[in-house]
């Protein structure tokens, strides 16, 4: 297996292969099948995303993927800003079609026209809808699995309400959403506000939550987005007040992919292969028999693997005798199943079970009356241990520098003093490859820019994916 430190990419790349989360072989670049391992650490974010907004009122609902020229055409700066990366579906059969529909890069011009139907009066708001669907962009840059795809695995909540405020409420919110989902994935973050040149297309501003895999370079993870009266203005969203008068909704969104699972996979792994969060792993503790010649040790984890999966613990039981113990103990830490239950002839006559975590430490012996008990507090101290492992590799990877000079050989999110124009983030970029993610959020302290010396705040720049 590759080293991941030092090869990251190679790393990645053979792990999302070998551990079976999807098959690249796919005959159309970024379009990636999903495996049934990949496919359940995936349903197990989304229910930790869906477990979250669902508690905030949010309603989930489906759209349709295709959208007509007419409706994505709306608001200009959102039509432009996907120009480039729309797939567009001219023909129907054999027929040539009289008005081109595009594959939905993201759902505002689906849903707003019908916003605007649905929303009269104050009683209808704010309303908040989410949905996760597939999305299509037209990729032109070299794809990379569960990262840089045109078939993207996308979470969308779409939020309408009666005031800015309201809004900017909604937006705190979203940071407090993201911070259980984060916490649940052990995944450490900052929250950078995207230049202006670099916004979602159509927002007034966008917050995006970025972290940073071992090879050095930033990914972003999620998005918030305040629209204000962009959309609503263009697609006639409006309700009626007290006073008689109609006014324009303002308007927000939310969105997370399956870079969530690339930034699990990235972050937690290790030479070994994969380490899942305990919230994210498909199996959460697996049961591994030691064959014995005087006794069938079956039966009794078979009634351990029981027990597990009514105390509600993902558990499985790997009984084959066709390989090594040796062999099996592998190919689960390369599956980053967090805990391992070894039995034998020796945890059956004593009447316990041997445990060891996937984050090392030493292997512990459970008495077997305390099994349902004790797996789940080892699996809190398993990602306990996850996050405190992925801080620290976060705070090595994201350090303050005082002048260009300090910052030619930065790696990771490397932050700066920066007065906010273009002319100094291309500076930067021209001289040291690292482009601006944006102002730091939270950091109001004064600074100056690295490059003109004028007065500036925080910044974030860094190589991304
Ligand atoms: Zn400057």
């Amino acid at each position: 297996m590759e080293n991941r430190k030092e090869n990251f990419s190679e790393w990645y790349n053979e792990i999302v292969d070998i551990a079976g989360l999807s098959d690249k072989r796919y005959p159309i670049k970024g379009m990636n099948v999903w495996m049934p391992y990949g496919l359940k650490a995936m349903q197990n974010i989304d229910r930790i995303i869906r477990t979250n907004v669902d508690s905030r009122d949010f309603q989930e609902v489906s759209f349709p993927v295709l959208i007509t020229r007419d409706q994505l055409s709306v608001e200009f700066e959102h039509v432009k800003g996907f120009e480039n990366e729309v797939y567009w579906v001219t023909r129907g059969g054999m027929d040539q079609l009289d008005v081109e529909m595009a594959l939905r890069p993201t759902s505002e011009a689906a849903m707003y026209g019908m916003f605007s139907l649905w929303v009269r009066s104050h009683a209808d708001l704010p309303l908040r809808i989410y949905q996760i669907v597939s999305v299509y962009r037209y990729e032109t840059k070299h794809t990379r699995t569960f990262i840089r795809i045109r078939e993207i695995h996308f979470f969308e909540a779409h939020t309408a309400h009666d005031s800015y405020d309201d809004a900017e409420r909604q937006m705190d919110q979203y940071r407090e959403i993201w911070k259980n989902i984060s916490h649940e994935l052990c995944l450490p973050y900052m929250i950078d506000q995207r230049p202006d040149w670099d916004k979602f297309p159509g927002a007034r501003y966008t917050l995006a939550f970025d972290t940073v895999l071992p090879g050095g370079r930033s990914l972003q993870i999620g998005t918030i987005h305040q629209y204000g009266t962009n959309f609503s203005k263009n697609y006639d969203i409006k309700y009626l007040k007290d006073d008689g008068t109609h006014e324009y909704v303002s308007q927000t969104t939310f969105g997370l992919s399956e870079r969530l699972l690339a930034a699990v996979v990235g972050i937690h792994g290790d030479d070994q292969g994969l380490i899942f969060p305990p919230a994210v792993a498909p199996i959460q503790a697996v049961i591994v028999t030691i064959p014995s010649k005087s006794l069938d040790v079956v039966p009794y984890a078979q009634a351990i693997l029981d027990e597990l999966k009514a105390a509600g613990i993902r558990a499985s039981l790997d009984t084959r005798d066709n390989y090594t113990p040796g062999f099996k103990y592998n190919e689960w830490e390369m599956k980053g199943v967090p805990l391992r239950l070894e039995i034998g002839e020796k945890e059956v006559s004593g009447n316990r079970v041997t445990v060891s975590a996937r984050t090392g430490g030493r292997r512990r012996q459970i008495d077997r009356g305390d099994i349902s008990r004790s797996v789940p507090e080892l699996l809190e101290e398993v990602a306990g241990n996850l996050r405190a492992r992925a801080d620290e590799h976060f705070r090595k990877l994201s350090r303050k520098y005082d002048s260009i000079e300090e910052m030619k050989n930065a790696q990771g999110l490397v932050l700066a003093g920066w007065c906010g124009s273009r002319d100094c983030s291309d500076a930067i970029e021209g001289k040291l490859e690292l482009g601006a993610l944006g102002f730091n959020h939270g950091s109001e302290a004064s600074e100056k820019c690295v490059v003109c010396g004028k007065d500036g705040k925080i910044a974030v720049f860094s190589r991304s994916y």
